[in-house]
């Protein structure tokens, strides 16, 4: 399969049928953003505009006949995988297309920068539910951490949160990648309740960079500093732990391994032995 990868289990998605709307073969991550804790490694070439990347039709053929094999064994249809999902162009095309096909349940996992525009909250309209990051409560961590194409602002960013919370009717779950010494200190994790408390996502699922990261030099936050996250954007949201957020691949291995294949990405794997879910690829 092209486009299709799993089903994969998902502690927070259960058995989450995966879809690559970035697949590109033989190329590399399709990215406006170059986390410093991306596990597929550095942004090469900064996207600006969404673009397509393959005919709406052919995913949707290929999803067709995985789900008359694989219907009864799958909880959700996911949106995720080799970069970001919104640049793709026809993300609105593929998520009507699959509530025509199927009932069950379809999750985006985004990193939100797109989410300004207008045209992309349209397209996700129809999701059940939408994931994205927010990891930054000011601009310079935002600028530290996600290290985005300058078209990407920390201001729109938190504008596009805000803007798709007031119009988007299903579930809003935001995730937060808490990095030692980025995001994890008492100034920072305030600065980031006082705008998650403004968004009012549904929940806020806390997730920790424990896969080789793009920089060597990231960290998770240690035990202090997840309590304090906790204890922080508690006061402003349902926040998920951790341990609840992380889905695990360890299970769905030679799904993940056929994708990353095809994206060009199996030295990580190779290189690293085990394959786990760290909640997002993107
Ligand atoms: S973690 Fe996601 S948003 Fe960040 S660079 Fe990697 S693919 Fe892009």
């Amino acid at each position: 399969m092209n486009y299709i990868f799993g089903p994969v289990p998902s502690r927070r998605l259960g058995r989450s049928l995966g879809i690559d709307p970035t697949a590109r073969p033989g190329s590399a991550k399709a990215c406006n953003w170059n986390c410093v804790y991306c596990q597929l490694g550095s942004t090469h070439h900064l996207m600006a505009e969404r673009q397509r990347f393959f005919q709406p039709e052919a995913m949707l053929d290929e999803l067709r006949k995985a789900l008359v094999e694989l219907a009864d064994a799958v909880d959700w249809v996911t949106f995720v995988g080799s970069g970001e999902p919104t640049l793709n162009i026809d993300l609105g095309i593929m998520l009507r297309g699959i509530k025509a096909m199927t009932e069950l349940p379809v999750a985006v996992i985004t990193n939100g920068s797109t989410l300004s525009l207008p045209e992309v909250r349209a397209d996700l309209a129809g999701a059940d539910a939408v994931l994205p990051t927010l990891d930054a409560g000011n601009e310079l961590t935002y600028l530290r951490i996600n290290r985005p194409q300058h078209h990407y602002t920390f201001q729109s960013h938190i504008d596009g949160l805000t803007a798709f919370r007031q119009e988007y009717r299903g579930k809003l779950w935001l995730e937060t990648m808490l990095v030692a010494g980025l995001n994890d200190d008492e100034s920072s994790l305030e600065q980031l309740a006082s705008i998650v408390e403004d968004i009012a996502p549904d929940e806020l699922h806390l997730v920790l960079p424990t896969r080789p990261p793009t920089e060597p030099w990231v960290l998770p936050t240690d035990a202090e500093g997840l309590l304090r996250a906790m204890a922080i954007l508690g006061r402003v949201t349902k926040v998920v732990h951790p341990d609840e957020a992380y889905g695990d691949f360890s299970l769905g291995a030679d799904a993940l391994l056929q994708t990353l294949t095809r994206t060009g990405r199996v030295h990580m794997i190779r290189r690293y032995g085990k394959i786990f879910w760290l909640g997002s690829l993107p």
